[in-house]
């Protein structure tokens, strides 16, 4: 493999997954982040780790020229769906803005690839689950509005200029790296089997389960897990793609096209653990789909990627693994 790769976001839970995988598959890799909510020890030592901002175009175009960038993978953004309700300028900010700004940088310097990490929620509350890419985009919060906006802006640039994108809608990210080498690290977590292996490991006291009354088997919600080294492939696999046919781009969900409820969720913890961790029933948060699945045809048909860690427990079995190794670094 003849380049560099610039990753965007290295530094945080996905994108220093990304990372691994592209090293792993032979790429020389640059990291851009400005560790806000990244930490440098979490990206691999074999990358190099440029510290700014994306939108930052004076740094991030020497980086590029510096080290012959051929892609960019980006990752760094916003991410806290409740935050982008009550900020939408720092998601139209961080994640709009600051991509128009990165995007341009591309462009400016004649980097040939783009993969963008963009959201199930680009589709809101779909109307048929499992749901497909050309399935109605109506975010229903700023974030995932962001996102979306964003994909625009490639499909748009894509047309006018010589670079090509792939755009991955992830579905909900879980688990960390096999061989421990990362993980989810950021405080604050609001996502289920992050804050079930809190639970787990006695960071906290129970796990709340928000909905009790949805429209699913056993009434919360349903959603389609997918671990993080299976979405670090993925995107390995899509740049080998934009490689091969550079007039084409790509818009595909990343997920298993299968789902799990919350409860299910919690017992896959217990059963891993042998312990009961426990639950609070609760109300519904705000704007919560009855369930989330992907159609995932589209990926499979593009890309060689498989799932090879679509196993719930082992999911859940890499998330605890992580978490303690989180609880020993803190002390
Ligand atoms: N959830 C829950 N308790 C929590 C966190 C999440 O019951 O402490 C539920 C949430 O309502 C949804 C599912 O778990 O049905 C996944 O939520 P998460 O925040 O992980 O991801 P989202 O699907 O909202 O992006």
């Amino acid at each position: 493999r003849e380049g560099t790769v610039l990753v965007t976001g290295g530094a945080g839970y996905i994108g220093s997954h990304a990372v691994l995988a592209l090293l792993d598959a032979g790429w020389k890799v640059v990291v851009v982040d400005n560790l806000v909510t990244g930490f440098d020890w979490a990206v691999d030592p074999r990358a190099t780790l440029v510290v700014a901002n994306i939108a930052d175009d004076d740094k991030v175009r020497a980086a590029i020229r510096d080290h012959g960038v051929i892609a960019i993978m980006h990752f760094a953004g916003s991410v806290v769906v409740p935050e982008s309700v009550s900020d939408p300028l720092k998601y139209y900010r961080n994640n709009t803005a600051a991509s128009r700004s990165l995007i341009e940088s591309a462009v400016a310097e004649g980097v040939k690839h783009f993969i963008f990490s963009s959201t199930a929620a680009t589709y809101g509350i779909p109307e048929v689950v499992p749901v497909r890419e050309d399935s109605p985009k109506q975010p229903i919060n700023p974030y995932g509005m962001s996102k979306l906006m964003t994909e625009i802006m490639l499909k748009d640039v894509a047309a006018a200029h010589p670079i090509n994108y792939a755009a991955l809608r992830y579905f909900n990210v879980a688990g960390a790296d096999p061989q421990g080498r990362s993980g989810q690290s950021t405080a604050g977590a609001t996502h289920l089997i992050k804050i079930a292996a809190e639970a787990a490991t006695g960071k906290r006291g129970h796990v709340s389960v928000f909905g009790t009354d949805f429209d699913t088997p056993d009434g919360t919600g349903v959603r389609d897990y997918i671990h993080v080294s299976d979405l670090a492939a993925a995107h390995v696999d899509a740049l080998d793609l934009l490689i091969a046919k550079p007039t084409e781009n790509h818009t595909m969900n990343a997920g298993y096209g299968r789902g799990f409820s919350v409860l299910q969720v919690l017992d896959a913890v217990d059963r891993v653990t042998n312990l009961t961790i426990e639950r609070k029933l609760e109300g519904r948060r705000a704007g919560d789909p009855d369930a989330l699945v992907a159609d995932n045809s589209a990926i499979l048909a593009a890309l060689p990627w498989r799932p090879k860690h679509d196993d719930l427990e082992g999911i859940v079995k890499d998330a605890l693994a992580w978490e303690r190794k989180l609880a020993e670094r803190q002390g």
